[in-house]
């Protein structure tokens, strides 16, 4: 388990938005909790 508590990007505090998804609310930057890859970043608008 890798979870990240902050958002790699601007390193502000990831929310849990379920049990598998942690989002950041200031960038829209998320990632599948435990699953903390860098490479793939996605923007939800
Ligand atoms: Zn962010």
């Amino acid at each position: 388990m890798n979870k990240l508590d902050e958002c790699p990007k601007c390193n502000s505090e990831l929310d849990l938005e379920n049990d598998s998804l942690q989002v950041c609310k200031v960038c829209k930057y998320w990632t599948k909790a435990g699953t903390a890859r860098l490479d793939s970043i996605t923007i939800m608008e």
